[in-house]
């Protein structure tokens, strides 16, 4: 085997990355592996974004990796202190000196006859091929060169500066300016207090409000039980503890939506200033979890609100103007600084062109198989976490489901696997079933899921857990061949 031909070929070193790795190789020592990876650090999304008061909006004792426990304090962390997790993974496990720097996936092409992929990725301008038997791709979701920006009209007149979140820039200087944070996502809620505290003021622009909810940064339970058991025993108990917590929540909000909102708007009251416009400011038209719920620690956003150095207005853009946004309803809003946290754009694999024997997949006309591999493409496993919770969760299922497949495979002299549907009258649906805009605005651009297992894309841990952890490889649409 030469340096070039590997078993297992990991596509990005994000936290999704780093996790299949470790699995890999801590369940075949002996086996080759390389993880691609287009920029020069490990991080993937906790690196490249780099905004004031950047945070997970989920725990990290689910956002975490099972085998590695969280033992900061925070539960709800900064993204300096994620970064450093995911490393110090990567270094304690020798993980960083198998990735290869640099190296931008672009076209990957499994040979039927030579039972292989042939990858070719770009390196300082040069192109580079490897072989390898299976190719894992943890290149996350959304686009790195470029977040997504809807079209304001009259952006050159504006005397101020405009910032996407994704690009930020370090010699930003907003203290005592007027600030505008455009969006009302997960970004727009960390920005605003964030900001808040050094700038003059900072207004949230919204479109549509949002549900969001508040929960403590530092969770007394997972603490106490720290203390008490120490890191190895606590951690898999709040996991599940945290685990019980956000299905419990999501199953409500499906079932009894009237109740979960009645609960978060008294939160809320409790919160606000009195006689502050809930309805138009923090009471969306959907229901709770029908798009991503968001999550302040501490309150940290109304706590800005009630001490008067945030704000929120509901509305639409006009056009830009030369002292900041006109509004529809006629209004305007003065501003030095515009930051556009309008979200990102989705980008299915990294970009990587998928072909089989020469001919490119559509990934439109492509079925996932249980949320992690593609109907009809061999040897081919891919990491897209939960939309409803913590995305970790789901990477380590789909890594620990490869090392069982590879497992099985070895074990009985087997090459190849590649999951097949024979059923035609199979309906389809998206495979990110969820309402968010930029989701919406790409689904074209990735494969589909099927109505019915184990096509479907399982969006509950604890079913996937019985699936991908338990029950048997062999499911009828799985088929093997040495
Ligand atoms: C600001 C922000 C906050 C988030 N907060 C949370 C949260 O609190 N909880 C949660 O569950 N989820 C959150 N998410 C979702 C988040 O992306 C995941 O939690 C997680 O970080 C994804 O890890 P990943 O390794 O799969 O992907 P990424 O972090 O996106 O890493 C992908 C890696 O692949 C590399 N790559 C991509 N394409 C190629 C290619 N063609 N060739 C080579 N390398 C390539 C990239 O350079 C990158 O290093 C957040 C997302 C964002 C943008």
């Amino acid at each position: 085997m030469t340096a070039d031909h590997l078993d297992v070929l990991i596509v990005g070193a994000g936290l999704s990355g780093i996790g299949a790795a470790h699995h890999v190789q801590d369940a075949f020592p002996g086996r080759s592996y390389a993880i691609l990876e287009a920029r020069e650090a490990i991080g993937g999304t906790w690196d490249l974004f780099r905004y004031p008061g950047i945070r997970s909006d989920s725990d990290m004792q689910t956002l975490g990796y099972r085998f590695r426990p969280w033992t900061d304090e925070k539960s709800i962390a900064d993204g300096p202190a994620i970064l450093e997790y995911v490393r110090s993974t990567a270094a304690a496990a020798g993980i960083d000196k198998r990735t290869r720097f640099g190296h931008r996936v672009i076209r990957a092409d499994w040979s039927s006859a030579d039972r292989r992929w042939t990858v070719t990725a770009e390196h300082g301008g040069e192109t580079v091929t490897l072989t390898a038997r299976f190719l894992y791709t943890c290149t996350g979701y959304y686009r790195y060169d470029e977040g997504y920006t809807p079209h304001f009209e009259g952006t050159d007149r504006f005397h101020g500066r405009i910032v996407h979140p994704q690009h930020w820039p370090e010699d930003l200087d907003y203290a005592g300016k007027k600030v505008v944070v455009i969006g009302s996502g997960a970004t727009a809620v960390t920005l605003v207090p964030s900001m808040a505290a050094d700038a003059g003021h900072v207004t949230m622009l919204q479109r549509s409000p949002t549900y969001i909810a508040s929960l403590p940064a530092k969770d007394p339970i997972a603490n106490s039980l720290r203390r008490v058991l120490g890191n190895r025993l606590a951690y898999p108990i709040t996991r599940w503890k945290n685990v019980a917590f956000s299905t419990a929540t999501y199953q409500l909000s499906q079932r009894l939506p009237g109740l979960v909102k009645s609960v978060l708007r008294r939160a809320q009251e409790r919160q606000l200033p009195a006689g502050y416009d809930i309805d138009t400011h923090f009471t969306p038209r959907y229901n709770p979890w029908d798009q991503r719920m968001c999550l302040v620690p501490d309150g940290d956003l109304f706590r800005a609100i009630r001490r008067g150095t945030a704000s929120i207005v509901t509305d639409r853009i006009e056009t830009f103007t030369e002292r900041g946004l006109a509004l529809e309803s006629g209004a305007e809003l003065d501003a030095d600084v515009i930051v556009t946290a309008t979200g990102l754009n989705l980008l299915a694999f990294g970009g990587i062109e998928l072909c089989l024997d020469g001919t490119p997949v559509s990934l439109r006309d492509t079925l996932a198989y249980k949320g992690m591999m593609l109907g009809g493409v061999p040897n081919f496993v891919f990491t897209i976490g939960y939309t409803n919770a913590s995305w970790t969760l789901k990477a380590d299922l789909v890594a620990e489901y490869f090392c069982r497949l590879l497992a099985r495979m070895d074990e009985r002299g087997e090459s190849v696997c590649v999951p097949v549907n024979d059923d035609p009258t199979l309906t389809t649906r998206p495979l990110l079933d969820f309402d968010a805009g930029y989701v919406q605005r790409s689904l074209d651009a990735f494969p589909r899921a099927g109505a019915r297992a184990p096509w479907q894309l399982g969006m509950s841990y604890v079913h996937d857990l019985v699936t991908l952890r338990h029950r048997s490889l062999d499911d009828g649409a799985m088929r093997f061949s040495s």
